[in-house]
């Protein structure tokens, strides 16, 4: 399909209803295409790498959920697992088999003893801090900008006037006082965090991060980051808290920890999951070492709870994609993610459009900058006129991808050959449109 086939006149018509009983049209704010301006895709049905919206129009998906998808949408043997456990019955409040079964799997693949389910990232990370805090009696919590762990008060926190000066409200309605215990550093620096430690280390009760930060496109932890925020950490009685909501399972089959921890040797004190754990239904956890674990209710003092948490259905889903998610497809994806990280190089670079691209594992995005992004600042030096022009050269040709410059690009083993054809062939003239906006500034 050309650019002048694409009608989208459903989509327009559904946004229009939808902006009339809901905020901005959308349930999740990226999702209304602001950054990139347009009428938001409605979808309809999914099958592998493909999307189909309300009028017909077939795309590409490099969204997957939002890296959720990994096996790509409606993969028949996770589609046969969920049909068969909704004809056992959808919710029960009662522990059930599936449950166990993958928590045993999290366990076996991840550096957790215990794990405990919840319905989102946003109440994995929100659990995690209660927890930390709830063991060490401590309040203080460390955060780097740009690391983004779900809506939770605390965490949505702009950076104080200093690196060891207490954060502000990152939006109305979020409490002074709920990140006045919050720090809140520059990610990938070091001298930051042995600052902050130095200052407040006996009142930090845990350090949160993206295990790789990919909230603001894809920030490789620097080489032995990670370990070092392990070890400041442990220097002070503080939890290290790894957020792999967005990494777990996806940029390798044992995560971001697959690709530093367990290597070199240490492992966090809790980690959070989602996304690609709910195999696209709405499932989380949060777990680490047994002792932590064991504050929490009902065997410790430490509350926790949720009417849906462990759901028979969402489990059998998740556990379902984990069970298949095999090394074959993180090769498939590994490989696909190289195609298209060469191949947007090559076409941004003809383009004459300053650009970079970054990768973890299997998991990549594409900077609209001329220089290497290690922290929010850089990230926040994109052109994103550009990448707005770009996004919709490349929606016109059938990919969807993020509707924002600050986001990973997603794949899932279904990208098959004519998916990445499409992708491929959509790239040059993408390109030059990003690169028109350019001029005409
Ligand atoms: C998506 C995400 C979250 C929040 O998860 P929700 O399920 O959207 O609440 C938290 N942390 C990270 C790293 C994420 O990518």
């Amino acid at each position: 399909m050309t650019t002048n086939d694409r009608r989208t006149t459903a989509s327009e018509a559904l946004f229009d209803r939808a902006r009339a009983v809901t905020p901005g049209g959308v349930n999740s704010p990226v999702r209304a295409f602001n950054a990139v301006g347009g009428t938001p895709r409605f979808i309809r049905s999914a099958r592998g790498a493909w999307l189909t919206d309300v009028d017909g129009n077939e795309y590409v998906d490099l969204v997957c959920s939002w890296g959720a998808m990994l096996l790509g949408h409606a993969h028949p043997e996770v589609q046969e697992a969920v049909a068969a456990a909704v004809a056992r019955g959808t919710s029960y409040g009662t522990p059930t088999e599936p449950e166990v079964e993958l928590a045993e799997e999290i366990v076996r693949r991840t550096p957790v003893d215990r794990v405990r389910f919840v319905s989102s990232g946003t109440e994995a990370t929100m659990s995690a801090i209660r927890l930390a805090r709830g063991v060490t009696g401590r309040d203080v919590v460390v955060k780097f900008s740009g690391c983004y762990h779900g809506h939770v008060d605390s965490l949505l926190a702009a950076a104080g006037s200093g690196v060891a000066t207490f954060a502000l409200p990152g939006t109305p309605g979020v409490p002074a006082s709920s990140t006045a215990l919050t720090l809140v550093l520059p990610y990938n620096d070091r001298a930051a965090v042995a600052a902050a430690f130095a200052e407040h280390g006996d009142r930090i009760a845990c350090l949160v991060t993206e295990a790789a930060p990919g909230n603001m496109g894809v920030v490789p932890p620097l080489p032995g980051f990670n370990a070092f925020l392990a070890e400041t950490c442990a220097a002070h009685g503080a939890l290290f808290v790894s957020d792999e909501v967005m990494t777990g399972f996806r940029a390798s089959k044992l995560g971001q920890w697959g690709l530093d921890g367990a290597t070199e040797g240490w492992r966090p004190d809790l980690t959070t999951f989602g996304k690609v754990m709910g195999g696209g239904l709405p499932a989380a956890a949060f777990g680490g070492r047994a002792d932590l674990m064991s504050h929490l209710a009902p065997e410790g003092p430490v509350y926790q709870a949720g009417t849906l948490s462990g759901n028979p259905v969402a489990t059998t889903a998740g556990l379902t994609t984990l069970r298949l998610a095999t090394d074959e497809v993180y090769e498939r994806i590994s490989h696909v993610a190289g195609t298209l990280q060469t191949a947007a190089a090559k076409a941004l670079t003809e383009a004459g459009v300053p650009h970079v691209v970054q990768a973890t594992g299997t998991m990549f995005s594409v900077f609209f900058t001329g220089q290497p992004v290690r922290d929010f600042a850089a990230a926040s030096t994109q052109d994103t006129a550009a990448y707005a022009a770009f996004f919709h050269a490349m929606l016109d040709a059938g990919v969807h991808l993020p509707p924002s410059a600050y986001e990973a690009w997603f794949l899932s083993s279904a990208h098959d050959d004519r998916a990445v054809e499409t992708v491929l062939d959509a790239l040059p003239a993408a390109a030059e449109a990003a690169a028109a906006t350019r001029k005409a500034s």
